[in-house]
């Protein structure tokens, strides 16, 4: 069986606190949008993956493979899957392009093998195999709070048009987090954010859009904020960077503004994506 793996933005991330795990504890809108990999799984004896892009593993570090290996821990099933992966999410961009695949193997396995796992115990699995996993499962607008495995469906997003900017750089989530640490951010409180999905008023979305982990990333990467002012100067309602980063998102009217805006984005080094939400 093939299935898409979606992408998500995130549309608002507030640090709230720290566990005592170490985790960090959030509060977050994501988004789903039409950026996928494909992810393609057929019962086999052992696990094995291949994946289009030779700088992603895959072994045991992969998400994919670390999915596969918790189905079957937790369903019991003495069985195995043959998983390839056609990578089109950019990596290291906070996009969760490794969850979605792990969510995508989730999935699949469980519909080729019978459905073991219900809904909430898939949710539980996918937890353990990663914060941004629970979210990928479902898809579409969510608050996802706690570690991220704490979901409450949003009104969905306005249709629009967007466009994702990765730079030549990569950021790691555990480096952006010890940079957060260090300096903290600057997200405004929920309220606005809530309420401007709730009208479903693009215009106030995109005012009430934050992101904790921005300011610090963009004082060690100018370049994030010089894509900002580009997404804004080619007609983005508002502009920010997605997760960890390193890719910066616009939101447009529609998806033609989007299209035209995408030309101007390009530049040495850099992916330039169109899409709208899921
Ligand atoms: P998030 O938004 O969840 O913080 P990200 O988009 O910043 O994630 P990913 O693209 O998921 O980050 O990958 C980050 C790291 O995980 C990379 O170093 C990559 O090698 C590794 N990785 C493991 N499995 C995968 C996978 N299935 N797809 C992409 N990267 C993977």
């Amino acid at each position: 069986m093939e299935c898409r793996a979606c992408a998500k933005l995130n549309l608002y991330l507030d640090i709230t606190g720290t566990l005592p795990d170490g985790y960090h504890q959030l509060r977050s809108v994501m988004q789903s949008i039409t950026l996928w990999d494909v992810v393609d799984v057929e019962a086999a004896d052992v696990i094995t993956l291949s994946v289009d892009k030779p700088y992603v593993p895959t072994d045991e570090r992969n998400t994919a493979y670390k999915a596969a290996k918790a189905f079957f821990a937790a369903s019991g099933i003495d069985g195995g899957a043959d998983i390839k992966i056609k990578k089109r999410i950019p990596v290291g961009a906070g996009m969760a392009g490794g969850s979605a695949d792990a969510a995508a193997v989730l999935n699949l396995l469980n519909i080729i093998y019978g459905l073991p796992l219900n809904q909430e115990r898939l949710a539980e699995v996918a937890a353990s195999v990663g914060a941004d996993v629970p979210f990928c499962l479902e898809g579409g607008t969510m608050l996802c709070e706690g570690k991220g495995e704490i979901l409450t469906p949003l009104p969905r997003l306005r249709r629009c048009g967007i466009v994702v900017v990765k730079p030549a750089f990569s950021v790691s989530t555990r480096t952006a987090y010890a940079m957060f640490d260090e300096l903290g951010g600057d997200c405004p409180p929920i309220d606005g954010m809530l309420s401007a999905l709730k009208n479903r008023d693009l215009h106030a979305v995109c005012q009430a859009m934050g992101n904790d982990l921005e300011k610090c990333i963009a004082l060690k990467y100018p370049e994030i904020d010089l894509i900002k002012r580009q997404l804004l100067d080619a007609g983005a309602i508002g502009a920010m960077m997605t997760g960890s980063g390193s890719a910066v998102f616009g939101i447009f009217k529609d998806r033609e503004s989007a299209a035209r805006a995408s030309g101007v984005l390009r530049g040495p080094g850099r992916l330039v994506y169109t899409a709208e939400p899921v």
